[in-house]
């Protein structure tokens, strides 16, 4: 077989980005994007405004947030918008739930933020009554959401169906004028007019914008009303413990590599944190860890909120394993360690040390929590942080 054949299937849809359309090929690494370090500590260039003009028209994008941000999935629906939008059309944001998130970086031009709402409790009518109310103080020529399972499809939808508006839903690919998605367990591709109601599968587009909105916050008052009880009784949510949570899925990441050496403390340590364990290829090529915990090119690609690396070195093969996280944390003797570059946070420092400071002060934390007082804020740890 020739190596050297780029494979293209046909079927696969095209990702909208900043520099127009772009259909995967196979072969390529990582979906074809390049690693970069943006998500590091390093600042980012100016960006230019997306429009300065006059708006007459607007994209409305309703998402819920998750701690105050919207994920990976919320921001790529942001992005549709703003990447869609002409000059004259403002990019509006919905955020559902508390919003601390820098509106104008992700394209948003104005944004609502309505700390009312939470995706962890589950008030449909409620929601529902909120963006009809914003649909009808935008007029929006089309709303985009992310079609997750946590509260964006489930609104979607509802919305679309008391508003009776067109929707189309899991859309892989869109461009100005059509949406794409997958019909009939995947053995078609269907194509329509871009609906009212766009719900976006995860990633269909790239995020990353090369310019900013205006990012002006306004007022709930007058636009949305206040928000009632809601008819539905909800449950709640049953948490359940990281490590029984596949990798893929796990929020909270923390990874030992070879400059690991006590891996009873290590263990205990994401027990107390209540983080899934994640581990680089010598560690477990080592026998330290079995090979489902592997990270990188040749284990698991992971995109926990929270990514904590133990004495790894952060080779390009675990870089490519870690590329979706959004806060990288790494612990390393070596403060000009490959992993610096991508993490958020390095601190320099042992990793047995800095195990057992961390456990003493999640237990700590926790203990005191669960007194009632308030939790502790500072471990000894931190005076080896390098930003
Ligand atoms: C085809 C191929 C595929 C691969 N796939 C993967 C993959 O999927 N996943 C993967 O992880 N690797 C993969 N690798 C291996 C990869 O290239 C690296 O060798 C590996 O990731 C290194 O693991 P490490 O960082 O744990 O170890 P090392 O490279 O040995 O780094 C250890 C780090 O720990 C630090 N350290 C040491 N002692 C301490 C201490 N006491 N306190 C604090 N810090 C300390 C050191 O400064 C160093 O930075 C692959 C390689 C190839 C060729």
């Amino acid at each position: 077989m020739n190596d050297n054949i780029k494979r293209i299937d046909p079927r696969r849809p095209f990702i909208i980005t900043a520099d127009g359309l772009k259909r995967i090929t196979l072969g390529e690494v990582g979906n074809g994007v390049v690693l970069d370090f943006a998500h590091g500590g390093h600042k980012e260039a100016t960006k230019p405004r997306r429009t300065t003009a006059p708006a007459t028209r607007a994209l409305l994008v309703a998402a819920h947030t998750d701690r105050g941000a919207l994920d990976d999935h919320a921001r790529q629906a942001l992005a549709a918008a703003a990447l869609l939008a002409d000059d004259a059309t403002e990019v509006v944001l919905i955020a559902f739930g508390e919003f601390k998130d820098d509106a104008a970086a992700l394209g948003a031009d104005r944004f609502i933020e309505l700390p009312a709402f939470d995706r962890r409790n589950y008030a449909p009518d409620e929601e529902v009554r909120a963006l009809t109310a914003c649909v009808s103080a935008f007029t929006p020529a089309h709303v985009f959401m992310p079609d997750n399972a946590t509260g964006d499809g489930d609104l979607g939808r509802r919305y679309a169906a008391r508003a009776d508006a067109s929707i189309a839903t899991q859309v892989v690919e869109l461009d100005h004028a059509h949406v794409a998605s997958y019909a009939h367990a995947g053995r078609a591709f269907a194509s329509r007019a871009l609906p009212d109601v766009v719900l976006l599968a995860a990633n269909a587009v790239d995020a990353k914008l090369p310019f900013v909105g205006a990012g002006e916050a306004l007022s709930a008052d007058g636009i949305v009303p206040a928000a009632k009880v809601s008819a539905y009784v909800d449950l709640g949510i049953e948490e359940m413990d990281a490590a029984q949570v596949a990798l893929e899925e796990a929020d909270f990441i923390v990874s030992a590599g070879n400059g690991v050496s006590d891996i009873a403390a290590f263990e205990t340590l994401a027990a107390t944190l209540g983080a899934a364990i994640g581990a680089s290829r010598v560690a477990v090529d080592d026998g330290k860890f079995t090979r489902d915990k592997q990270i990188g090119a040749t284990g698991k690609t992971v995109e926990a909120s929270v990514y904590i690396a133990f004495g790894i070195s952060g080779a390009v093969q675990h870089l490519q394993g870690i590329k979706d996280c959004r806060h990288v944390i790494a612990v390393n003797l070596d403060a000009s360690a490959p992993i610096a570059k991508r993490a958020n946070l390095t601190i320099v420092a042992d990793t047995q040390e800095t195990i057992r400071a961390l456990t003493d002060a999640a237990a700590a934390a926790r203990a005191s929590r669960a007194n009632g007082a308030s939790i502790v804020q500072s471990a000894p740890v931190a005076e080896g942080v390098a930003a």
